[in-house]
């Protein structure tokens, strides 16, 4: 499969196929979607099916006999994947530095429904997803050479969906990505200099405040101070947890409603803006630095220019205490909606 190649001298990583790799990165589909209920078999076997039945959820999986029918959340190995655990062993070393780009790529598949966005799935399908989320995460860190597991959402062409079936990727490495890295080393520093967690400062800057999307009872949405993307926003969890993978029963349902929430506001503020969000989740090896967990969304309303690209300067022409603003009419609107009609 592929290589995971480091730049000469900066801590960044770019996987590349291998030469003998014919790889599309585009891929054509024809008019069926693999990802639809009748399709299983376009994809590789489910690892878990998610079936509710008589107000029960069964956690099942394809065996070589038996697709599962009837699932409201698939879980499976990705055909075109970032990274894979048949890479072969092959290194090179600094400055040229190379190593196999070794992990799962799973697709979580959200909603039997084509058509449905992750913006309009119900509360309890959000609630589903996330269950699976976090199953799927405590396995893959059982799994070895899994340092670290990254779970994410292209919605749309603009945002990198090659499909748009709804669905989440979850991608592992077997290092932590610089992203998380550098807000881990920033986290640590500002505990050492602070006694306290950044984000909880944060969190307390931004309740009430200008910024501020929406509450729950134990989230928080807001436009952060400095945003990369007009309209981006990020959710946080109130309480101090770093382990996404130990977060109770009751705080899940409260996450599935903020994100719906959210994920509804803003796709009817922002005219169905692709988007990204990631789930910065804390790495969970043992001695790793930690970050108190969140998730950030970044809806892609316009290309970079070469101030972001060549110097990572961004312009971004709203501000967020506007964004918030728009953001938070039209997400109290949605979570009205949504907690009238539950
Ligand atoms: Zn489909
Ligand atoms: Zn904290
Ligand atoms: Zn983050």
């Amino acid at each position: 499969m592929g290589d995971l190649r480091k730049d000469y001298v900066l801590d960044k990583f770019v996987i590349v196929p291998r030469s003998t790799e014919n790889r599309e990165w585009n891929i054509k589909l024809d008019a069926s979607c693999p990802y639809c209920p009748g399709n299983e078999s376009m994809t590789e076997p489910a690892s878990i099916a998610l079936v509710a039945k008589d107000g029960m959820l069964q956690r099942l999986s394809d065996t070589e006999e038996n697709i599962v029918c009837d699932w409201c959340v698939r879980v499976f190995q990705s055909d075109l994947p970032a990274v894979s655990t048949n890479s072969s062993h092959i290194y090179s070393d600094k400055p040229l530095y190379s190593e196999p780009a070794y992990g799962y790529h799973h697709i979580l598949v959200a909603s039997p429904d084509h058509d449905k966005k992750l913006s309009e799935i119900s509360v309890d399908q959000w609630a589903n997803v996330l269950l699976v989320i976090q199953d799927r995460v405590r396995w893959l860190y059982t799994q070895k050479s899994v340092t670290y597991v990254s779970v994410y959402v292209d919605s749309g062409d603009k945002a990198g969906a090659s499909i748009a079936h709804p669905h989440l990727n979850i991608v592992t490495f077997s290092a932590i990505p610089p992203q998380i890295e550098i807000e881990a080393e920033a986290s640590h520093r500002y505990m050492n200099e602070n006694g306290s967690c950044p984000a909880c400062s944060i969190i307390s800057i931004e309740s009430g405040g200008p910024r501020q999307i929406l509450g729950t009872d134990n989230y928080l949405s807001f436009s952060p101070w400095a945003p990369t993307y007009p309209y981006e926003f990020w959710i946080y969890p109130k309480r101090h947890t770093t382990a996404f993978s130990k977060i109770t029963q009751k705080e899940m349902t409260d996450l599935a409603l903020i994100l719906r929430a959210t994920l509804g506001g803003m796709s009817k503020a922002l005219k169905e803006a692709p988007f990204n969000l990631v789930f910065h989740f804390a790495p969970e090896k043992k001695n790793s630095r930690q970050i108190h967990w969140h998730i950030e969304i970044y809806p892609q309303l316009h290309s970079w220019s070469g101030l972001e690209r060549g110097f990572g300067v961004y312009v971004n022409n709203v501000r967020p205490e506007k964004a918030a603003e728009v953001l938070g009419s039209a997400c109290r609107r949605e979570l009205a909606g949504l907690v009238g009609i539950t």
